[in-house]
């Protein structure tokens, strides 16, 4: 999805290397390169270069224009095996998405993104925790990616069973950190799981509040974000329309 053919490849190694010193943890996770990649068979995947060249806004403009190709029907034509190739040694994400583990909400699909251009952690309902958090701060603080986005859907189940004081095993738990989202929605209406309507309201303060708890939870995060390193907003996907609706 990110332009891929307007810079050179190679994305400086002695600078690559200086970044890697950061965290031995980052060489266990996939950012460790083996050299400089200088073959045409690297092209396809995002090259440090093309990612710190970017804006956190230009960052969103581009998974906005992949939703709108993905809803037009004309994704971008990617050879998947060139970009496995092309990322097998390094990574250089440009974004941290934290979304719901609903299966027609595949981050990757429905922004049209390639392999290698975000991190995507999945949970039902979309809530923080102090292992998501820690996930991103990897993805921001030592990878470089420059926005966490916090995207919600409409007719979310995670949210409907909160709404319902839904118990079952562990999921009681998870349900449980969402019930501070119920209570919080502004709703005059039937506030029924029934109602999608509140459903979806609900799961729109859901992102609200997450987004909020990443700042007030995450000094690392925060910091990056009021030094303008990084961008972090939330997003309503539409499971009807297909359209995913930036806050900002
Ligand atoms: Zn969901």
């Amino acid at each position: 999805m990110f332009d891929k053919d307007q810079h050179m490849i190679g994305c400086g190694c002695s600078a690559r290397r200086g970044f890697l010193k950061m965290a031995s943890a980052a060489t266990a996770l996939g950012l460790a390169g083996g050299g400089l990649f200088t073959s045409p068979l690297y092209a396809d995947a995002l090259t440090k270069a093309q990612r710190d060249s970017m804006t956190s806004d230009q960052i969103i403009a581009a998974m906005k224009a992949g939703n709108e190709r993905f809803r037009a029907g004309v994704r971008k034509d990617r050879n998947y095996l060139n970009e496995q190739r092309a990322s097998a040694m390094w990574q250089y994400p440009a974004a941290v998405l934290l979304s719901c583990i609903d299966s027609r909400a595949p981050a990757e699909v429905i922004m049209d993104l390639g392999i290698g251009d975000i991190f995507n952690c999945r949970l039902a309902g979309n809530i923080e925790n102090p292992d998501i958090l820690g996930s991103m701060e990897f993805a921001c603080k030592l990878a470089g990616a420059k926005v966490v986005l916090v995207m919600g859907h409409t007719a979310c189940g995670a949210i409907k069973g909160a709404i319902d004081n839904a118990e079952l095993g562990n999921l009681t738990g998870l349900l449980e950190k969402i019930k501070p989202a119920v209570q919080a929605t502004t709703y005059a209406g039937d506030r029924s799981a029934n109602n999608y309507t509140f459903v979806d309201a609900v799961a729109r303060k859901n992102v609200e509040m997450t987004v909020a708890n990443i700042r007030k939870d995450s000094p690392v995060l925060a910091e990056l974000e009021s030094k303008g390193t990084i961008k972090i907003t939330g997003a309503m996907y539409n499971l009807e329309t297909g359209v995913v609706e930036f806050f900002s």
